[in-house]
């Protein structure tokens, strides 16, 4: 198998099931053309979020890394009229982008977007906690602060999602260890170790190449 393979593979299944709308196109045009990097979630990817928060009937959603906040529109309608997502992002750049794409699809009602480093913003939200869905996806070498502050901003029944757990195999790789992967080897073990925990990671490939993504339910 190859790239080639892997993103025709991901062009199928996205012209089969995932249809995108006006809104969530337009999203991905505006931050091509705001020079923003292509590294948010694939439209498949995108969809399985939705699902997931609409199998747990989330109402209240916090993401970690908005970037032009694709994954976010995708969360955001998985909600009833009264949900929110709170979504995080440290790029004023980056959430101006999000904030044109989230008013574009009329969600600007359910989506709060707070800009700043994440670790700074975390601590405001227990007003807000719990969360019933939390999405994992700024800056990997801090991925063990959040996975603590989303099991404090959790209940029994939360469920915490981390993506690019993968980074073309480099997890797996004891020769490579920039300071991205030792934050996600350390926030998977931490979520081995956690008894609050049930955790498991799932590797992908696709369109944007080979990764995956961890799935934690908080027990307790
Ligand atoms: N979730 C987005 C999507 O799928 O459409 C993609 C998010 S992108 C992978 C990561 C984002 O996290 C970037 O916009 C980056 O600016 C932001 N970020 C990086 N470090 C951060 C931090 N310390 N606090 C908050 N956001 C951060």
């Amino acid at each position: 198998m190859s790239q080639i393979s892997w993103t025709d593979v991901d062009n199928f299944f996205v012209d089969t099931l995932v249809e995108q709308d006006e809104a969530l196109l337009a999203a991905l045009e505006n931050n091509k053309a705001a020079g923003l990097p292509a590294i948010d979630v694939p439209p498949n990817l995108g969809k399985m979020l939705h699902i997931f928060a609409r199998m747990i009937g989330a109402r209240r959603i916090l993401e970690i890394g908005t970037l032009g906040g694709y994954s976010t529109l995708w969360l955001a309608r998985a909600l009833p009229a009264d949900g929110l997502v709170v979504t995080l992002e440290y790029e004023p750049r980056h959430a101006e982008i999000a904030r044109q794409n989230i008013l574009r699809a009329g969600l600007a009602d359910r989506v709060e977007i707070r800009i700043g480093a994440a670790l700074d913003s975390l601590p405001a939200l227990a007003a807000i906690a719990p969360f019933d869905l939390i999405f994992i996806d700024a800056d990997k070498k801090n991925n063990p602060h959040y996975l603590e502050w989303a099991i404090k901003l959790s209940r029994k029944g939360t469920v915490i999602i981390g993506d690019n757990v993968v980074r073309s195999g480099r997890i797996a790789d004891p020769a490579a260890n920039d300071e991205h992967l030792q934050g996600l080897r350390h926030f998977l073990q931490l979520q081995a170790q956690d008894d609050r925990l049930t955790a498991t990671a799932v590797q992908t490939v696709g369109a944007k190449g080979w990764d995956g993504f961890s799935l934690a339910l908080v027990e307790k």
